[in-house]
């Protein structure tokens, strides 16, 4: 009999990847904290807690905001490890620490089930086309039973070591987008504010070892300066310090990742929290007196 999914947390993320299971004809067993964004989920179950998600699954995935709200809904009170079922698999795909992640991975253990850490990228487009880059850290065997499900939700689906892996190779892709960003934006209001169209910076420099995905997929925000999500500011900030933090455990310097995490800090302080990561361009647009076209 086919693996019963448990999927908690339907947000931006978690709503389409969890439609798309559903699509694919798995049995999926909802909880969210808001009620009303399980009972959206057309042919889901929904249960009432997350311990009550985990009696009915076999294979629980769990998509929410940070750390705390994953320890809480794993390890607190009526969570998933009070309910889960013997030899059952807990895939935490949230953005979380890697420290975190090895904890929960030992309390799982200590209940008679496993774990894998599987963080994405590619955004909600991704998580809506079933597109996304899926980097999971746990045991191959562990991979091996859930692959069938990460092959619906994304593309490019690796495998990248033991429990733990997974977040880590996360928190450096994150590191490389928000320094790209960060590097466009003085890349774009030096050139802009010296008299060059903005356009024809990004088309030069698109063209060159400069060239990045940066400058295709954020260039119309940052030339229009609409910075609807996307990627929200705060959340890139959590990322980063993610990343400052395994820095810190693992003995590695990240300096320039530390300048870019105050930057998002400042962003957020001045309001702009909730708005596309790709607003940093307007912190050096501020602290140059130019806006980049005009
Ligand atoms: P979101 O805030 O839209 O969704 C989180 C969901 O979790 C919400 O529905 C919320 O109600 C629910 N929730 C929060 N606390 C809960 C709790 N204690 N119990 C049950 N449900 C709870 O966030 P999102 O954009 O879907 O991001 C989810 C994760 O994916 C984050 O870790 C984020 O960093 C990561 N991520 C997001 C994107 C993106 O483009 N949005 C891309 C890659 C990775």
């Amino acid at each position: 009999m086919a693996d019963t999914v448990g999927f908690i947390g339907l947000g931006i993320m978690g709503k389409p990847m969890a439609e798309n299971l559903i699509e694919a004809g798995h049995d999926v067993v909802a909880y969210n904290r808001t009620r009303e964004k399980a009972e959206e989920l057309d042919g889901a179950t929904v249960a009432e807690t997350p311990k009550a998600v985990a009696e009915q699954s076999d294979i629980i995935i769990t998509m929410l905001p940070d750390s705390p709200q994953v320890e809480e809904v794993l390890a607190g009170e009526d969570g998933v490890l009070e309910g889960v079922k013997e030899g059952a698999l807990v895939v935490d795909m949230s953005t979380i620490s890697p420290v975190v992640t090895e904890e929960l991975a030992d309390k799982a253990q200590e209940r008679g089930a496993s774990m894998l850490d599987a963080p994405v990228s590619g955004g909600d487009v991704g998580a809506i086309d079933g597109t996304l880059s899926i980097m999971v850290g746990g045991s191959e065997e562990d991979f091996e039973r859930v692959l069938p499900l990460f092959e619906v939700m994304g593309k490019t689906v690796t495998h990248v070591g033991p429990v733990g892996t997974g977040q880590v190779v996360k928190a450096a892709n994150q590191i490389v987008v928000a320094l790209t960003i960060e590097a466009v934006s003085e890349a774009l209001v030096l050139g802009s504010k010296a008299g060059v169209s903005p356009e024809k910076i990004l088309d030069v420099l698109g063209g060159g070892l400069a060239g990045n995905k940066v400058m295709e997929i954020k260039r119309e925000k940052m030339l229009d300066h609409s910075f609807d999500p996307g990627f929200r500011v705060e959340l890139h900030h959590k990322d980063l310090g993610i990343a400052l933090a395994a820095g810190r455990e693992y003995g590695v310097t990240l300096p320039v990742t530390a300048v870019v995490d105050q930057m998002f800090e400042t962003l957020k302080m001045l309001g702009r929290g909730g708005q596309d990561h790709s607003a940093l361009l307007t912190l050096i647009e501020e602290a140059s007196g130019h806006e980049i076209g005009s």
